[in-house]
């Protein structure tokens, strides 16, 4: 199967297509210290739709932070996170080490769409979804959470440009793995089918 991709000098983060909305995103709580990304798309009314979610969620939303108990709570935070803009998450996935572990030291570039997980348990290091593309360019960032930790649980939201269709924009979701803390640490654009076998890569 061949995969149509875009020249790697060429960034993911187009100028103009993510208009930067960060104090909306703050008062909604939904940037952690923990994310390094602040910039998405956000219309008013969704925001409304937002604070009703967060009442019905098992995640502690009372703190500064959005604190999670679970590594699978990064799904709600991811879905919260994205419908803050007109990229919906529409599926999730959990990253998992081949040995069964999901605490990870995470590394991204949020401009070039590129994120590297490596395991703390068995050192394994895996790009994710389509990242090892893109991975020449790189300039990383190592995901350190406020409390120390440089642990984290990981799990990508997808957001498809139809039911049942490709993939058109991914965000990467963490949990800290010692305060529980949540954050998206990157996010970027997937302009290319097919895309949906992304799903597997986390
Ligand atoms: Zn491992
Ligand atoms: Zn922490």
């Amino acid at each position: 199967m061949r995969v149509m991709s875009r020249p790697t000098s060429e960034r993911r983060r187009p100028a103009g297509e993510f208009p930067f909305v960060i104090e909306h995103a703050a008062r909604a709580g939904l940037i952690g210290h923990a994310s390094k990304n602040l910039a998405f798309p956000f219309h008013a009314p969704i925001l409304f739709r937002v604070l009703e979610v967060i009442v019905i969620m098992s995640i502690d939303t009372s703190g500064k932070w959005w604190v999670g108990t679970s590594p699978e709570d990064i799904k709600e935070y991811v879905e919260a996170y994205a419908s803050q803009g007109s990229y919906a998450a529409h599926e999730f996935r959990l990253a998992r080490c081949a040995c069964g572990s999901v605490d990870f030291h995470l590394d991204a570039d949020d401009n070039e769409g590129v994120a590297r997980r490596t395991c703390t348990k068995c050192s394994r290091q895996h790009f994710l979804c389509d990242s090892e593309e893109f991975a020449g360019e790189a300039e990383y960032e190592h995901w350190r959470c406020e409390c120390g930790s440089e642990a984290t649980n990981i799990g990508v939201g997808f957001s498809l440009r139809k039911k049942g269709g490709e993939i058109r924009w991914l965000y990467v979701g963490c949990r800290c793995a010692h305060c529980g803390v949540l954050g998206c640490y990157a996010n970027w654009k997937i302009d290319y089918a097919p895309s949906r076998h992304l799903f597997d890569r986390v």
